[in-house]
């Protein structure tokens, strides 16, 4: 039985969040619009996490290498002694990473992925949660992510994946939006449409070990690359 990796709920409720006009300029067929829709739109009925948050979630478990479910983990104190930073709010687990006490929080456009303001090997994690798809150079940006892990550590994170085709730079291409352009402005403006091949960004910044995590395969999935 499908279970949160936050609460160990087993109920689900689905309501769609894409607009036909995405749907469009992604070239989407219904099958891949579906996963994305669930991806985002099927939530835990107990806690309210999506299939993306979830994921992200049992990715970080892994990192933690507890079973527990994340609530109940974090909630314990076990993961005071783990530092970590979560690079813009990650989804539905913002206010579950803020209990750490090893918590650190930054948030574009203070912080800017492509140069992040910390030493090398400062945490022993890193968080984003559709996030690389809206930087200009996203390989650039996991080989900050690594810089900034200690030895062993991980960085966990989603992006829209549609698996059926390999990654598109839409750079020279009309822009495309998650979000509404006129409350964003450019903010959310799509760099990178990932594919099959998402899997070979962290291996080109170096990362030495790359993991998928899958919660109802392809809707739900999440990475995370470990630096040696
Ligand atoms: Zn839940």
């Amino acid at each position: 039985m499908r279970r949160c990796a936050l609460c160990n709920g087993t109920a689900f409720r689905f309501s769609p969040v894409l607009w036909p006009k995405l749907i469009q300029e992604w070239k989407l067929a219904p099958h891949e619009a579906a996963h994305i829709d669930r991806q985002q739109g099927e939530c835990c009925a107990n806690c309210g996490a999506n299939l993306r948050t979830i994921a992200l979630a049992a990715a970080l478990r892994a990192g933690f290498k507890t079973q527990e479910p994340l609530f109940q983990f974090i909630a314990s104190g076990q993961a005071n002694e783990i530092s970590l930073l979560e690079l813009n709010e990650a989804g539905g687990l913002h206010p579950l990473l803020e209990r750490m006490s090893g918590h650190v929080f930054c948030a574009y456009p203070d912080v800017d992925m492509h140069a992040l303001p910390f030493p090398r090997a400062t945490f022993d994690f890193v968080v984003h949660s559709d996030t690389l798809e809206h930087v200009p150079n996203p390989v650039h940006a996991l080989e900050e992510c690594r810089r900034v892990l200690k030895p062993g550590g991980a960085v966990c994170y989603t992006v829209p994946v549609v698996v059926g085709r390999l990654s598109l730079d839409r750079q020279g291409l009309p822009k495309s939006y998650h979000g509404s352009p006129t409350e964003t402005g450019d903010d959310y403006v799509v760099q990178t449409e990932f594919g099959a091949d998402v899997w070979t960004y962290p291996y080109q910044a170096g990362f030495s070990e790359v993991r998928l995590h899958a919660i109802d395969y392809p809707a739900g999935l999440a990475i995370s690359a470990y630096a040696t």
